[in-house]
């Protein structure tokens, strides 16, 4: 059950609706139930008002708003975010989805993205001109909370992640100033953003470097669960010394009703190994051969596409509204420790929906210099993202449970930091995910940029 927000004074409430663009929903409100809620239907939180800003304008009138009369704020941009972090009880929530414009400069490979674009937006708007930037997985996820968290994509190896291709940031700061942070200014505040997880101001706008990029070859290859192991100590030796072109992910799910999967296996567990290649494409068979030639694959389902259209497909497989609990680890290398535990986790997922994802990074991730973000792991080779999913609110405690065992089960070998963007409510505060030379650092650009904690903690 949904706790009572406090209510917003009549007075902050007429100051906000003579003062900003945007629509006002208030408890009561028809839009309100539905304008709260996040992708991750186990968040049920009551913002004691919620601000849909137009412009960075009204971004800027909001918090003056908010600051005058004391309100705690939190900051919506795609509503992603598994551990809803986006939303605060009794907090006014300053919310970015009209805010989704995205301008293409072809000439100068650079997309300028308002705050609360989704990756769908960035996507169609760069494909137009032959051109891309690393993206999400799944692209209705927010352009604002993947950035500020560094952002993994199948671009990352090649180009970096989203943080590594931001030129410049736009932001409403908690006063109500409006500056931007680059390399050249405010470069402690560009620090900050570049995967600290957010809570140092709005960003408006973004600016991202765009690469040429129209098709990639990619696919899928799935194989029984009882070739877990097998595949799993493929994908570590394979991606100990990959070409940055490639990027693959394996999840250890039940099988999907795929067209091209004979439909005795849908419904049974598998290991799907996805691949994607960015380089040239003559290259990209036999560079992937020996991923697909293990085992005995049920398919093999691999070729040329659009990158546009990859990037699409597994959005069918990420609808909101289902009750999620996530968690993640990393490793430099995938442990033996780990390969067993998740070979078992594999034939015994928690629920029909839960996956598990093991993910590498390395490449152009491992080559940025650490010091110059706030990102924490660009040390990590491998990392585990346990996607525990269910339909049913009575299932969520036992999947919770099973979930936090397998992470206990992973623990072994695993780097002490996390990758904020995979953690849940549980895993703390951003910033003391990051390790504690980081941590200290963003508190003090947070007592520097918002010095009343205007911002609801992260
Ligand atoms: C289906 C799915 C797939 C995903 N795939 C990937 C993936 O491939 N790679 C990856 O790295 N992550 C991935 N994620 C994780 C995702 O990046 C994070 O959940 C991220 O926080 C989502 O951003 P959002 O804007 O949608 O979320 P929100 O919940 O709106 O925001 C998350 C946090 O960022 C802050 N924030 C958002 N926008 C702004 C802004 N403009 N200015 C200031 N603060 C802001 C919010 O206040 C909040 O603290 C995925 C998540 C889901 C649910």
């Amino acid at each position: 059950m949904a706790r009572d927000p406090g209510p917003l004074q009549p007075r902050a409430v007429q100051a906000l609706r003579s003062h900003v663009r945007g629509q006002i929903l208030l408890p009561g409100d028809a839009g309100y139930p539905l304008a709260r809620r996040c992708w991750n239907a186990s968040i049920d939180r009551s913002p004691a008002g919620i601000v849909r800003c137009e412009d960075a304008e009204d971004v800027t009138r909001a918090l003056r708003i908010a600051a005058e009369y004391a309100l705690p704020v939190t900051v919506r941009g795609g509503g992603h975010n598994v551990a809803g972090r986006a939303v605060a009880d009794g907090a006014l929530m300053v919310d970015l989805s009209r805010m989704r414009a995205v301008s293409v400069h072809a000439d100068s490979r650079v997309a300028e993205v308002q705050g609360g674009a989704l990756w769908h937006d960035v996507d169609v708007a760069t494909a137009r001109s032959g051109l891309a930037t690393t993206g999400g997985l799944v692209s209705s996820t927010g352009v604002g909370g993947f950035t500020l968290g560094g952002g993994a994509g199948w671009l990352m190896r090649r180009f970096g992640l989203a943080i590594d291709n931001l030129r410049a940031a736009s932001v409403v700061l908690a006063d109500g100033r409006f500056v931007r942070a680059s390399t050249d200014e405010r470069p402690d505040l560009f620090w900050g953003l570049r995967g600290g997880g957010g809570g140092l101001g709005v960003v408006t706008g973004f600016e991202f470097a765009l690469h040429p990029l129209r098709q990639v070859y990619a696919g899928v290859v799935v194989r029984p669960a009882e070739e877990a192991a097998l595949v799993l100590r493929a994908f570590r030796d394979f991606t100990a010394d990959a070409p940055d072109d490639f990027c693959g992910l394996l999840v250890l799910t039940h099988a999907p009703p795929l067209p091209f999967l004979d439909a005795a296996w849908h419904g049974r567990p598998v290991v799907i190994t996805a691949l994607c290649w960015s380089g040239e494409p003559s290259q990209a068979e036999a560079a992937l051969a020996p991923l697909r030639r293990v085992g005995a694959p049920i398919a093999d389902h691999v070729g040329p596409m659009p990158y546009v259209q990859w990037q699409h497909l597994q959005d069918m497989g990420a609808p909101a509204g289902r009750y999620h609990y996530w968690k993640t680890v990393s490793y430099r290398s995938l442990p033996d420790s780990a390969v067993d535990v998740l070979t078992d986790a594999a034939r015994s997922l928690p629920t029909s929906l839960s996956e598990i994802h093991v993910q590498h990074l390395g490449g152009a991730v491992a080559r940025a210099p650490a010091e110059e973000t706030s990102f924490a792991q660009r040390d990590a080779g491998i990392f585990v993202n346990l996607i525990g999913v269910t339909q049913w609110p009575e299932e969520y405690p036992s999947m919770r449970e099973r979930m936090r065992g397998l992470n206990e089960g992973l623990s072994r070998g695993a780097l002490s930091r996390l990758l904020p963007n995979f953690t849940d409510d549980d895993d703390g505060r951003v910033p003391d995910q990051l390790g504690p030379e980081r941590a200290e650092r963003l508190q003090a650009l947070r007592r520097r940029y918002d010095p009343d904690g205007r911002f609801v903690s992260v």
